[in-house]
């Protein structure tokens, strides 16, 4: 069997059997604290280090050595529109389709008594949820408008050694582009750093596929402990419907929108393309993080996925942090559906800024576990604010703690949503490699 495709098969049994045996052995008996679970610990070990250990430097690189390519900066600003264009796009098609889903299927018109009980439990649940806690409360505070302010400082990074020691891409990438810029207008002076810089990549990648060797074993290894911890049986409990809503939504845009667009702009078959990405794929479903999937994503998207390097080094890091369909379409959903659980009903207004606030806070949120969980909070503050200025009382707002309803269940689906992010980011890289072929 060739090696590409031995991984797959791998990596495919690693997620099966990951969900067999959390659920066969692991569900009900990892104790008080699931999070100091050895298999969280060994996944963490195997597979989420090792990859983001590579991300600061293939961000950097990647980016250079995409912009060196592309060189002429009039081409730049039009493959940098269109990345921005195709981004925002795509994630406000993906909002609309979850607010559409949700005000149609109504998830949250529960049985009072189910409803009482969910909303009786959701204060404890939000208490428990240490390990997000202290950014919620960050992100309450900020509201929109902080949260836009520091990406933009973020964008004008003060110190790029500070950026990459934080595991700040964004700085990282603006950095990148400029240094970038200017090692191609540097001509026959900088020749000699491009190619340091075109080696340092190759060099980069090779560690790549030695990692992505880990993935079976480390998916296999967070998949049963997320099983383990949430069980398969939630599935079908009071928040089935609004499971069900989320992953129709999130099917409809990755298997209906987003290969339509792919389609219309490369007369290829999308989903051939997408069958070349599944390694990228199915690792972000297993990991839960577009940014611990990025090296994977180039990986696959320069080879089998054959992406132009212009194009894919430049749209993919980018996109791994701000492109997010998966988490716009679900914060569209879960605020809605929260906001029906509290039963306050929402006119056609306040689902547009839904829809708005939800693909701004996508934007802000970082490509790790549970990240849109937390930027959920400014959608559902903005829609606070609104109400508030039409007069409605405190008590007719939605309290911040009401996403402990969802808390339990949100590894699973973000597990998903990461697969759609994941998806969009390589839509976005092979429309471009029209624009900017190799
Ligand atoms: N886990 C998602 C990602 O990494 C972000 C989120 O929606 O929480 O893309």
């Amino acid at each position: 069997m060739k090696g590409s495709n031995l991984l797959t098969v791998l990596i495919l049994l690693g997620l099966v059997a990951g969900a067999i045996f959390g659920q066969t052995v692991l569900y009900g008996s990892m104790g008080e604290n699931p999070d100091a679970h050895w298999t969280k610990q060994a996944g963490d070990l195997f597979l989420i280090r090792p990859l983001f250990l590579l991300i600061i430097p293939l961000v950097f690189v990647s980016v250079v050595v995409g912009m060196t390519s592309i060189g002429d900066p009039s081409k730049l600003g039009v493959v940098g529109g269109s990345t921005l264009a195709y981004y925002l796009v795509t994630m406000l098609i993906a909002c609309i389709i979850g607010a559409v889903l949700v005000t149609t299927f109504r998830p949250g018109d529960l049985p009072a008594d189910t409803a009482a009980r969910l909303v009786g439990e959701a204060d404890a649940s939000f208490a428990r949820a240490t390990d997000i806690a202290p950014n919620i409360k960050e992100a309450q505070e900020e509201g929109l408008g902080g949260a836009w302010m520091s990406i933009l400082r973020q964008l004008v990074p003060r110190n790029i050694v500070d950026e990459m020691a934080k595991g700040r891409t964004l700085g990282v990438i603006a950095f990148a582009l400029l240094f970038g810029l200017a090692l191609a207008a540097g001509g026959e002076k900088t020749r000699i750093v491009v190619e340091l810089f075109e080696g340092l990549f190759d060099a980069i990648m090779r560690l790549v596929m030695w990692v992505i060797w880990l993935c079976p074993i480390g998916v296999f290894l967070l998949v049963a402990w997320t099983v383990g911890k949430i069980g398969l049986r939630e599935l079908v409990g009071p928040l089935a419907k609004y499971i069900i809503v989320v992953l129709s939504g999130l099917a409809i845009h990755g298997l209906i929108v987003l290969p339509t667009v792919l389609f219309m702009f490369t007369r290829r078959n999308p989903f051939r393309y997408m069958w070349q990405m599944r390694r990228a794929l199915m690792t972000a479903f297993g990991t839960d993080s577009s940014a611990a999937t990025l090296p994977v994503t180039i990986e696959s998207a320069e080879g089998e996925g054959e992406c132009s390097r212009k194009a894919a080094n430049f749209v993919l890091p980018l996109g791994a942090t701000v492109n997010m369909d998966g988490t716009a379409l679900y914060e569209a959903v879960a605020v809605v559906f929260l906001f029906q659980l509290y039963g306050i009903d929402l006119s056609f207004g306040e689902l547009v800024i839904v829809v708005i606030t939800a693909t701004l806070a996508a934007v802000g949120a970082a490509g790790i576990p549970s990240a849109g969980v937390v930027t959920m909070i400014i959608v559902i503050t903005a829609v606070n604010t609104v109400l508030r200025g039409q007069g409605a009382a405190e008590s007719e707002l939605l309290p911040v703690a009401a996403i402990g309803v969802i808390l339990g269940v949100d590894r699973i689906v973000d597990m998903c949503r990461t697969t759609v992010n994941v998806w969009g980011d390589a839509v976005g890289a092979k429309i471009i490699t029209k624009l900017a072929p190799d």
